[in-house]
């Protein structure tokens, strides 16, 4: 299959990729595609904390966050090695709290009924530039592409091949999904992040 535009990852910033490039030239829609290996709704750990900045992108292409189930905090806490700062917006939530899986699969649906196409459980194993455009071989058989965008997360198969030597960094990392606290438990702030 050939395309204009292959995006590899339907994250965030995938999605938001094809969703910016058909505001700024709707005649894409039809001829970009989104290779997603999972299949939405699919889980991602993330704390889910979402800043104005990210809600003023998303209104800004038309689209309406409170649409997805959420929980707003009227204060973050930034903290590092006993530092840190207090955010607070005044009127309004500092930071809007989703679960990732809810937020990806709203963002998906909006980024479909915008136009363009995602091919969910295609994994993508090699990327090959030549001087006519890009080669992209994934357990389903390759497709061409005359711009590939990697949108497939830090630990992506494009940063690998971008960048085949640099050593890559894991962290440990435990989700506790814990039962509500009361509201005054945090004098600080709701969020802690
Ligand atoms: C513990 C933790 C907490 C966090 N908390 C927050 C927070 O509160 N607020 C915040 O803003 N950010 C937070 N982040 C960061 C946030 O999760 C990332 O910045 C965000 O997910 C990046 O989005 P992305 O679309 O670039 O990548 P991703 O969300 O990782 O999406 C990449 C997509 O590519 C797909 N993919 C991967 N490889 C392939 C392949 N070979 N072929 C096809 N598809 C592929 C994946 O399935 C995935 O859907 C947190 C991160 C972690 C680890």
């Amino acid at each position: 299959m050939e395309k204009d535009i292959l995006i590899i990852g339907g994250g965030p910033s995938g999605l938001s990729s094809a969703l910016h490039l058909i505001k700024i030239a709707p005649h894409l829609s039809h001829r970009i595609l989104i290779l997603e290996k999972m299949h939405y709704p699919r889980p991602k750990l993330c704390a889910g904390g979402l800043v104005a900045d990210a809600e003023i992108i998303l209104q800004r292409l038309g689209l309406d966050v409170s649409e997805v189930p959420h929980v707003d905090a009227s204060a973050a806490h930034f903290e590092f090695e006993g530092r840190g700062i207090k955010i607070s917006v005044p009127k309004s939530h500092t930071i809007r709290v989703i679960r990732r899986n809810e937020f990806d699969h709203w963002l998906a649906k909006k980024t479909r009924e915008a136009g363009i196409e995602i091919r969910e459980g295609v994994t993508v194993k090699n990327i090959i530039p030549d001087k006519d455009g890009v080669t992209v071989e994934t357990d389903q058989g390759n497709f061409r592409a005359q711009i590939v965008v990697g949108a497939d997360g830090s630990n992506g198969i494009t940063r690998r091949i971008v960048l085949p030597n640099t050593p890559v960094y894991t962290a440990r990392v435990l989700e506790v999904i814990a039962p509500e606290l009361p509201h005054h438990y945090d004098k600080r702030g709701d969020l802690g992040y």
